[in-house]
């Protein structure tokens, strides 16, 4: 039997454990795509072509992905794309050797409601069967994507206090969440971004964090646990003066772990609105971080919310 084109079952699931389940969180039209009284394109599995394959930072196994629609020259198109912030979409592929097809989520960083076309940063994981396709990837080469699968929504009428934690290439989905906030000046909520990553080199998109930086109410921080010194002193602290001659105006970095008593640094004083926490990255860090949130920022647990 066919099922509705907005339906899911248990075959839509990727297994991986995500927090936010297709099977949970079925892609919906959102309030956006009701209000232009436009058809979503994404809500089921469509048909998307690679744009462009580029790698991030000079690394080869860090690649930006930009898709565009695949329009049917005999389709009627009075449609949109919307992926809300926050939320991410199904890749389906048929591979050799692969008995059924395999599906794996990607949070967009970018997306264009009217050209319909999307980019996600994607870090090759060795020996992973959508790493290696992704890599092999050519231009105008035709992939499947459904979605918007997720449940957070920014509530613009009363403003927050957003502490948005992210981990490595999980940074990309955060972009548009406090782009969202950022664009719009009637939204007095306050950001604070703090971001985890290895070391400098493997801070993604920077030139973006630099723009954000320029907003009163945005303020980031990097927590890079592994950057090496140059220095040797026994003295070098978190603060370490070789890395901080190495950052870029506004931009702020300490050579150690993100935990409790970081966190709590960060606690906007004074402040007397509502706080939540976004947190992304892989489910393993977005478990730590919620406990460490809820504590440091002295949140309910209803106010954090996983990617
Ligand atoms: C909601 C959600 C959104 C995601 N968005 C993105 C995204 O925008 N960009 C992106 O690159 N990936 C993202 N991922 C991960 C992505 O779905 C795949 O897991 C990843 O691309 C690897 O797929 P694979 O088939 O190549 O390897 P797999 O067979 O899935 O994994 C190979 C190995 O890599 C490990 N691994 C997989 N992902 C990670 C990770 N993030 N960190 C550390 N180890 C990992 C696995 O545990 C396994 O050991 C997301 C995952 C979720 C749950």
């Amino acid at each position: 039997m066919l099922m509705p084109e907005h339906e899911v079952d248990e075959s839509d699931c990727c297994g991986n454990g995500c927090t936010n389940c297709i099977l949970d969180n079925k892609p919906k039209p959102s309030r956006r795509a009701l209000l232009a009284g436009k058809r979503n394109v994404i809500l089921s599995y469509a048909r998307f072509k690679l744009l462009s394959n580029e790698a991030h930072n000079g690394d080869a196994q860090v690649r930006m992905l930009h898709f565009g629609y695949a329009v049917n020259d005999k389709e009627y198109d009075d449609s949109i794309l919307d992926i809300p912030p926050g939320h991410h979409v199904m890749l389906r592929a048929v591979l050799t050797g692969h008995p059924v097809p395999l599906l794996r989520p990607y949070s967009p960083y970018w997306t264009d409601f009217v050209a319909k076309e999307f980019k996600i940063l994607v870090k090759l994981q060795p020996g992973g069967p959508m790493s290696e396709y992704l890599a092999a990837l050519m231009p105008l080469q035709v992939l499947e994507f459904r979605g918007p699968i997720g449940n957070y929504v920014h509530d613009v009428s009363a403003a927050k206090c957003i502490y948005i934690i992210a981990q490595g290439v999980a940074i990309a989905p955060t972009l548009p969440l406090v782009a969202q906030v950022l664009d719009n000046e009637d939204d007095m909520s306050r950001i604070r971004h703090l971001i985890c990553a290895q070391n400098l080199q493997h801070v993604y998109f920077r030139d973006r964090l630099l723009e954000f930086n320029q907003y009163w109410n945005y303020r980031s921080c990097l927590y890079l646990a592994h950057q090496q010194c140059s220095c040797g002193s026994a003295d070098c602290n978190e603060l370490c003066e070789h890395l901080q001659k190495r950052l870029r105006y506004k931009e702020k970095a300490r050579r150690v772990r993100l935990d409790v008593d970081q966190l709590a640094s960060h606690v906007v004083p004074g402040n007397e609105a509502v706080s939540i926490a976004i947190i992304a990255g892989h489910p393993t860090f977005q478990r730590a971080m919620r406990e460490q949130a809820v504590s440091a920022f002295g949140l309910p647990e209803e106010n954090v919310f996983l990617l």
